[in-house]
């Protein structure tokens, strides 16, 4: 069986500080991959003109992440379509889970943007009971019963394909705009939900007037709350604690831009993306093994 490569440093989030940190990681020679998802940078593609980033006065904010994503490509990083559902230590190097795939590093740097923060009512009082955020891992539960999924970007998609194979019905609420990619077993429904219902377990999503009877709600491809990719991350204000260094409360995992709190900028997300980038690939040369100075 051949080993699995361990990155000397894996990114999460393809946003500016993300970009950032994978950039200063390469020109110090180090190994890095970046995970994010389909669209880089959701907040970045709705500025419609940004005056305050220094050398780029009356951008978009869709030019200027695909000057970041060129920019990126041209050092050689690899941005890998993944959305991380968890970081976990093992030993002396972290295991970051995506559904697809993963991946190991001696190093992470969380830079996923701002927190998620529920919106819906009820969402609290009915989280792990019939209210979660990820439809394929609770998929089984749910085997001939009625779901509804609540999608924030197009991966919602393939999970509500998913959840048509097993589920009796599937609704689908797309937030992001038409859905693309849907099979027949999933049915659209228009509108914004606004409340989870239910007693003991869920019953209920209020949309609008109307109220769909389902047996779960799931809440897919919002932003990512620090706390659930790594339980026990020291919080501040629902951000990320860190420190000069960009270092977490966990030894060898740094954040990084908005993520970490106010203010919500570009030009604090991409200097914030330097330092944890800068510090990483400084720790990672203490890390290697011997004889492994350089990556291949
Ligand atoms: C309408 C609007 C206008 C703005 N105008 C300005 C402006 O004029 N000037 C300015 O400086 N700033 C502006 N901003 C703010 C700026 O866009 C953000 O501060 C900046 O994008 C933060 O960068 P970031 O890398 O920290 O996070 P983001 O840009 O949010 O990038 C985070 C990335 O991580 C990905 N991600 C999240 N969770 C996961 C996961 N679990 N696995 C993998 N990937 C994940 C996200 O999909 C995203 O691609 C504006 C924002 C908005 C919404």
């Amino acid at each position: 069986m051949t080993e699995q490569h361990v990155y000397d440093v894996v990114v999460i989030g393809c946003g500016p500080a993300g970009l950032s940190a994978a950039i200063n990681v390469k020109v110090r020679n180090r190994d890095v991959v970046v995970l994010g998802t389909e669209q880089c940078s959701p907040p970045l593609d709705k500025a419609p003109r940004i005056v305050n980033y220094l050398g780029f006065t009356g951008v978009t904010g869709v030019r200027l992440r695909e000057k970041f994503v060129e920019h990126a490509r041209i050092m050689g990083v690899d941005i890998k379509r993944a959305r991380v559902d968890a970081i976990m230590p093992m030993d002396d190097v972290f295991m970051v889970t995506s559904r697809e795939e993963v991946y190991l590093g001696r190093t992470v740097i969380i830079a996923t943007g701002t927190p998620y923060r529920p919106r819906l009512g009820g969402e609290q009082e009915f989280l792990g009971r019939g209210l979660g955020y990820c439809a394929t891992c609770d998929g089984p539960l749910y085997r001939g019963k009625d779901v509804a999924i609540i999608a924030h970007s197009p991966e919602a998609e393939v999970e509500a394909n998913f959840m048509g194979e097993i589920c009796r019905k599937v609704y689908y609420l797309p937030l992001y705009g038409p859905p693309t990619a849907l099979e027949d077993t999933v049915q659209v429904v228009e509108g914004k939900p606004t409340k989870v219902l239910g007693s003991k377990v869920v019953n209920a999503l209020q949309v609008g007037d109307t109220m769909l009877k389902v047996d779960g709600v799931f809440i897919v491809g919002a932003e990512t709350p620090p706390e659930r990719l790594f339980p026990g991350i020291e919080l501040e204000d629902n951000h990320i604690r860190v420190n000069r260094q960009q270092e977490t409360s966990v030894p060898r995992v740094y954040a990084a831009g908005d993520c970490t709190g106010p203010p919500y900028q570009i030009a604090k997300a991409v200097g914030e993306g330097l330092v944890a980038g800068l510090a990483a690939a400084k720790l990672v040369v203490a890390l290697r093994p011997r004889g492994t100075s350089q990556p291949a």
